[in-house]
């Protein structure tokens, strides 16, 4: 290969890695800061009101439930270690896990039946993400200002006043990351023990490791990720769109009534020059958290938090026009121009019935699976490495271990019987004592008489019953070994 060809061949090979970069440049789109105005008209707007009342809500339960105590503990604890989930009065055992499972088909058919009927209500109001993007964007507003301000400093060169101000914001934005972690592993562990190793520095390696994973978790979604999360990495937000129809309510712009948009004018009539209501003032599209204009139609990236309704209708208010431009409404009612009176009829189609009724029958199982569900367990098990053997007297004898669970939070009593065989009797203790939410492992040791135990297996009952309380009882069946002769 003489030069020449050398230098065509580099060149062919520089110009194609250039083409390649370039593709794979124009597939990456950078992020662009969004600036939320959060401020519309004096005080809180209607919508905004129910979505800082739903922040204040979420948030005084899960901060403040792990500090309630319930019968000298935690009155909300799921113990990993020790297997035992504390909710209030109710402790669920491993062998519970029958009631959980049930908790989560009713979170799971609340969210479909909630989705179906009012679309992201889930979204808008009381996801974590949203309600911590909420309250992380008002730490921001308020040590660096609106969305004027914000876009300014930002624009600025590094000074000793934006590193301040940045150096506050992030500070705060950590101190409420750190407590939000710390919370969640206080619903794993008891929360003031917690607090008193942190204090002490002697907390264990996994718990400073969960602070720190659920902290920093808070402080990259609800400070830097935001509105990424819904786009890109919420499945929920994927999926969701199987559960709308066109009965679901959405928050729609009324392109009939708003097109087409323009600013007007003091001296004609907005009718006279041809427009619709929309006076393209850009507040819905400045409130939106995920910056999306609800003119272009529905979007997956609207989360439905109805900032750009009570946007839409300031603006409305301010210029004369009815309220509602952007609203509320179902894809139904804008094509049929539906009144709400008929809109709202149609909630109840055979979708959110069958989901209804689901969620109905499901939740009563459980209330009445909960109030049958019996506070005490029993396994047998057979003492594997002494089947059976003759005792004094021309006896049988038969070795078992018992684990009686105490799924009550009071130290209780219990005796046993056996039935099944004639002259079955119990040679070891008929009387035990199990602790408080607390497993006691009993040996029992049975014995028959030799003439009455035909060889081979007999089926015999094991009975154990609370002393306070005749109605606390198990029943368990196992087997009773004849011996060969
Ligand atoms: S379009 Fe409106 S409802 Fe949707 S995310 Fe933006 S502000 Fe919220
Ligand atoms: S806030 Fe209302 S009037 Fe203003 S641009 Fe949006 S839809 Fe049009």
């Amino acid at each position: 290969m003489n030069a020449v060809d050398e230098g065509r061949r580099v060149q062919e090979a520089s110009t194609s890695a250039a083409k390649q970069a370039e593709a794979v440049e124009s597939l990456y789109a950078k992020r662009v800061e969004i600036y939320p105005r959060s401020k519309i008209g004096d005080g809180l707007a209607w919508f905004q009101k129910w979505r800082w009342a739903t922040v204040w809500i979420t948030q005084i339960v899960f901060y403040g439930l792990p500090w309630l105590m319930w019968n000298d503990r935690q009155a909300v604890l799921f113990e990993l270690v020790a297997r035992r989930f504390y909710i209030f009065g109710l402790v669920l055992w491993p062998q519970d896990i029958v009631f959980l499972t049930g908790i989560l088909i009713i979170a799971a058919f609340s969210l479909f039946l909630f989705t179906a009927v009012g679309g992201r209500l889930w979204c808008g109001y009381a996801c974590p993400q949203t309600v911590y993007t909420e309250i992380f964007m008002w730490i921001e507003k308020l040590i660096e200002g609106d969305r004027a301000r914000r876009m300014v400093l930002d624009r600025e060169p590094m000074s000793p006043r934006k590193f301040l101000l940045k150096a506050a914001k992030h500070m705060a934005w950590f101190a409420v990351a750190l407590w939000t972690g710390y919370t969640f592993v206080g619903y794993f562990t008891p929360i003031r023990e917690l607090g008193a190793e942190m204090l002490a520095l002697q907390i264990g390696g996994w718990s400073v490791l969960w602070v720190l994973f659920y902290g920093f978790a808070t402080y990259g979604n609800a400070g830097w990720m935001r509105e990424q999360v819904c786009k890109y990495m919420c499945p929920y937000a994927r999926f969701q769109s199987a559960m709308f129809d066109q009965d679901t309510l959405i928050v729609t712009y009324d392109e009939a009534r708003g097109e087409p948009r323009g600013p007007g004018s003091r001296k004609k009539s907005r009718k006279d020059l041809g427009l619709g209501d929309c006076v393209d003032c850009g507040l819905c599209v400045q409130v939106c958290p995920t910056g999306i204009d609800i003119r272009k139609g529905l979007q997956y990236e609207c989360i439905g938090c109805a900032a750009c309704i009570d946007a839409c209708d300031h603006t409305m208010e301010k210029v004369g026009l009815p309220k509602g431009l952007v609203r509320y409404s179902t894809t139904n009612a804008m094509r049929d121009n539906l009144d709400p009176r008929a809109m709202w009829r149609r909630v109840f189609r055979p979708r959110v019935l069958v989901y209804g009724a689901f969620l109905l029958a499901i939740t009563a199982a459980l209330a009445v699976a909960l109030s049958l569900r019996v506070p005490l367990k029993v396994d047998l098990i057979r003492d594997r490495g002494a089947l059976a053997r003759e005792a004094d007297g021309g006896q049988v004898e038969n070795v078992y271990r018992m684990q009686v669970s105490n799924t009550t939070e009071a130290r209780r009593s219990y005796t046993m019987t056996v039935s099944g065989l004639p002259g079955l009797a119990v040679a070891s203790e008929t009387r035990f004592e199990v602790g408080p939410a607390a497993v006691a492992s009993i040996p029992v040791r049975l014995l028959a008489d030799a003439g009455q135990v035909t060889p081979g297996s007999h089926k015999i009952a094991v009975e154990v019953r609370a002393e306070d309380d005749p109605g606390v009882a198990v029943r368990e069946t196992t087997t009773f070994l004849g011996l060969r002769r």
